[in-house]
């Protein structure tokens, strides 16, 4: 027999083992993340690539009218620049984590590099509100062997989503709506008639910055949340931060 035709089906395989282990937000092949909060009343809403001046102090005021606390995973660069809105951001009861010092995408860092990338963003954020991030989220959601190892040396555990609406996108309001449905949908079903909230609840995914350039216009993840606190709300979820999403102490 052919020894590539074993040969080659098994290293497809291998490759979409970990392709699946790289990129998919749930995959546990290169360390344990945290995907979910755990019940499904919780929602934590989380927002990356701040903090942003033209954004963040809107979403603070925004949050506050519902009572919602919230993770920002921020980017040490921008950190530097603005230690106050940081400072402000935990001060109001949210949480912040560690998104890198520049936004690269960790799959092609050697290990020397990525510990670099991570070191950085934890110093600059320890520098701002003299405790270091709990929680780390790797930009692009992208991992190799030694992302999820990396931040855990730094005491940071790693956390993915179930929804990355695609909020970065340059597309209509409605659209950006729409892509929200789902955290209603599961609330339905979950918390409706009959619901018991067993189960896993949502972590979702939205950007008050951008990783380009500071300042990035995000007002439509802002009023994609107008649209859709109140409603959440309404349906009986909770806002929560990472740090309550996993709490396994009554509320
Ligand atoms: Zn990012």
């Amino acid at each position: 027999m052919n020894p590539l035709l074993i040969a080659v089906p098994t290293a497809l395989t291998a490759g979409a083992v970990v392709a699946y282990g790289t990129a998919h937000p749930r995959a546990q092949l290169f360390g344990r993340t945290i995907c979910s909060t755990n019940s499904a009343r919780k929602l934590a809403l989380t927002f990356d690539d701040g903090p942003n001046p033209a954004i963040t102090p809107k979403l603070l005021d925004l949050l506050d009218r519902y009572k919602a606390k919230a993770t920002f995973f921020l980017i040490g660069r921008y950190v530097r620049e603005c230690p106050e809105l940081v400072q402000e951001t935990v001060a109001r009861g949210h949480e912040v984590g560690n998104h890198t010092e520049l936004h690269p995408n960790l799959l092609w860092l050697n290990p020397t590099k990525v510990r670099v990338e991570l070191r950085l963003c934890h110093d600059a954020i320890r520098g701002a509100i003299g405790a270091p991030p709990k929680w780390f989220r790797p930009p692009f959601g992208m991992r190799n062997p030694w992302v999820v190892p990396a931040a855990r040396e730094l005491g940071s555990c790693t956390v993915m989503w179930t929804l990355l609406p695609g909020d970065w996108q340059e597309r209509p309001l409605d659209w950006l709506i729409a892509r929200l449905q789902p955290i209603a949908d599961r609330a339905k079903r979950a918390l409706g008639n009959g619901g018991n909230s067993a189960g896993t609840g949502d972590v979702l995914c939205l950007h008050d910055g951008g990783h380009r350039e500071m300042n990035a216009d995000r007002s439509r993840t802002l009023a994609a949340l107008e649209y859709w606190l109140p409603r959440w709300r309404d349906l009986g979820l909770e806002f929560v931060t990472i740090g309550e999403a996993v709490n396994t102490t009554a509320p």
